[in-house]
């Protein structure tokens, strides 16, 4: 069983040992319960649906953050249950689900292809699914089933359609303002060059302030990235966005410490040659 700790009332977080993913269970009081990004092996998908059983929750609904396959897997225990992701997500990963789906295997083999990415459009308060693309202002209430105070932001850095959601004053960032990942550029599925967006690292700086925009208005003090440590109070969170800012600064040049992790070495020398070969061509 995987185990979760609350991080702000009705706000729980599991991390997973591998990529230090963070899974976010959001609680209402009548034990209704929101699932973000389950997870990435069976054995722990499997583990977070014994955690939510032993609390007497019942999942009423997923989201998925953004449109990567270690952000759209599922459990059958939780099959009826709408997993919501943006539009514009949904669309990325129909256009590539055919990768997605042998990258999960290669990694984490047993899930069941029915369930992977079988998202739906996320709801708005007012019953209407949002449109695409999404003005990137204020975080939009969820609507039912999800549970009260849940808010997103749609934004396009590191995927098509990425997510944030915001309640009780908790951000959960999905693939971004980690302490263990620089920010990953979306440098196009798997890597293609040529399907990448105009200006990835607009994209992104424009999340990034969307998203501190939405640390202000929802008064928010702890943050969970996709991957590393939860960031709690107000300067911590402010590091972890002053970190990210000077990274795209200049990629190419950057001595950051986080660059000392293999992989993620690997993934910014290829975007820093995405860069380069954006700058020339
Ligand atoms: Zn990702």
């Amino acid at each position: 069983m995987r185990e979760l700790r609350q991080v702000a009332t009705g706000v729980w977080v599991a991390t997973a040992q591998v990529w230090t993913s963070n899974t976010v269970v959001v609680v209402d009081d009548d034990g209704a319960a929101l699932v973000v990004d389950p997870g990435i092996t069976r054995a722990e998908v499997d583990g977070l649906v014994a955690a939510v059983e032993a609390h007497g929750w019942r999942v009423v609904a997923g989201l998925s953050t953004h449109p990567h396959w270690d952000h759209v897997l599922w459990s059958p225990a939780w099959g009826a249950a709408p997993r919501f992701a943006a539009p514009r997500a949904i669309a990325a990963l129909a256009g590539d689900v055919e990768r997605g789906w042998a990258e999960a295997s290669a990694t984490a083999p047993g899930h069941d292809r029915a369930l992977f990415g079988a998202l739906t459009p996320l709801p708005t308060a007012d019953g209407a699914p949002l449109g695409s693309p999404v003005p990137l202002g204020s975080p939009v209430p969820l609507g039912p089933p999800a549970p009260r105070g849940c808010r997103v932001v749609t934004h396009d850095a590191h995927a098509p359609g990425h997510l944030a959601l915001v309640t009780r004053g908790v951000l959960v960032a999905g693939d971004m303002l980690s302490d263990v990942e620089v920010p990953l550029l979306d440098v196009g599925p798997g890597g293609d060059g040529a399907r990448a967006p105009r200006d990835p690292v607009a994209d992104y700086r424009a999340a990034l302030d969307a998203l501190e925009r939405a640390v202000e208005e929802c008064e928010v003090d702890v943050l969970v990235p996709g991957h590393g440590a939860v960031a709690v109070g107000r300067e911590a969170i402010a590091r972890r966005f002053a970190d990210d800012r000077a990274y795209l600064r200049d990629p190419d040049g950057s001595r950051d410490p986080r660059l000392a992790d293999a992989w993620v070495a690997g993934e910014h020398a290829a975007q820093v040659a995405f860069l380069r070969s954006r700058a020339t061509g």
